[in-house]
């Protein structure tokens, strides 16, 4: 497996899209399959699985992202549906590590099999390991995920904490009257095991999974948390490619979390970032159905016409997002 020598300019390119804003942040999905339906995620069925041929080969995504770092391409991420699910994950991570062993590598994963995958995350060096936790409650995380069991999740946060990673975090999607109450649980958690918590607005990806009444807004999920200390926002965000979260800091313990608000508080001037399906689709924004299939050309390897329709589709990414029409799609088949 190799990665494509970088071309005599490329490696100094930078890219950047019609808004002026500089793309250095791929997300790279490499399932659409996953163990878990979380009821903001996917539907109870599930959604219909891309063919295993219309899914990006590991080698591929190696080629793709040789292509995408001589682009100017700094921080790659990989997400799903459920990454860990993808067999072989944990051995590629490492062998991509190997092909770029300067690029920051990261990993969002649901842990439900993080702790077998731990030893190779540990050999990968991630740079940041995202780890979506929405209760810790048995019961609610079992209805909540519809499937999943906990005890898997708490051992797999257990099996990376001695592990070198660079920063873990929790995800938690809020929703109103399923796990709101448990926000300072669950960010004291975090905090006691050195991990930086994170609450996430529930975004309206699909019309068929969200609804207003289980919305809760950032300001509400910050009245929830405000005793818990003393809080002043974080100007530096501790992610050097500059997630979408807003960080606040404890002025007494130094404790800090963030909160990810893209529907009240739209962070899509900082956007920084393009996604990569499973299939090889990239779509330049979250909320823009606009895709572009690159999957062809990375099959006949042509360097050229990747590059291009980057190019072109980074040109597609809004200034901001509009209001979804039908919504944008399933969480789990964007990649997340
Ligand atoms: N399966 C992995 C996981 O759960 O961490 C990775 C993929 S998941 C799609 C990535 C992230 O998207 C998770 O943190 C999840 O909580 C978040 N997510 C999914 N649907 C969402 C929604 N409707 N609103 C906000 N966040 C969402
Ligand atoms: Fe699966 Fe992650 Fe979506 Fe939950 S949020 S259904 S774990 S892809």
């Amino acid at each position: 497996m190799c990665a494509p020598e970088p071309g005599p300019k490329r490696a100094l390119m930078k890219i950047k899209d019609a808004a002026g804003r500089h793309i250095d942040y791929a997300r790279i999905s490499v399932t659409d399959r996953c163990n878990y339906r979380c009821l903001y995620c996917m539907p109870e069925s599930g959604v219909e699985s891309m063919p295993h041929s219309g899914v990006l080969r590991y080698e591929e995504i190696i080629w793709l992202a040789g292509v995408l770092v001589s682009m100017g391409i700094r921080h790659i991420r990989f997400t799903g549906g459920e990454p860990l699910v993808r067999k072989g994950m944990p051995e590629f991570l490492v062998s991509f590590r190997r092909e770029f062993p300067d690029l920051e590598i990261s990993l969002t994963t649901n842990a439900s099999l993080l702790e077998e995958a731990a030893p190779s995350i540990a050999l990968a060096g991630l740079s940041g390991l995202n780890i979506s936790l929405d209760t810790l409650d048995a019961v609610k995380f079992s209805s909540i995920t519809r499937r999943g069991d906990i005890s898997s999740v708490l051992s797999g946060i257990s099996a990376v904490l001695g592990c070198k990673i660079g920063r873990i975090k929790t995800n938690t999607v809020v929703m109103r009257g399923f796990n709101d109450d448990e926000l300072p649980a669950l960010l004291n958690f975090a905090w006691e095991r050195g991990i930086i918590p994170r609450m996430i607005e529930f975004m309206p990806l699909s019309e068929n999974l969200w609804g207003r009444d289980k919305f809760m807004p950032s300001r509400e999920m910050l009245e929830k948390t405000s005793r818990l200390g003393d809080w002043e926002p974080v100007l530096s965000a501790p992610d050097p490619s500059h997630g979408p979260a807003r960080y606040w800091r404890d002025v007494r313990t130094g404790r800090i979390f963030g909160v990810i608000e893209a529907v009240s508080n739209h962070f899509c001037s900082a956007c920084n970032r393009l996604r990569i399906t499973a299939s090889g689709r990239m779509r330049a924004c979250l909320f823009n159905k606009e895709e572009i299939s690159l999957i062809g050309m990375i099959r006949e390897r042509d360097r050229e016409a990747v590059v291009s329709a980057v190019t072109s589709g980074i040109n597609l990414k809004p200034g901001r997002w509009r209001d979804l029409n039908g919504g944008s799609g399933d969480m789990s088949v964007i990649g997340g």
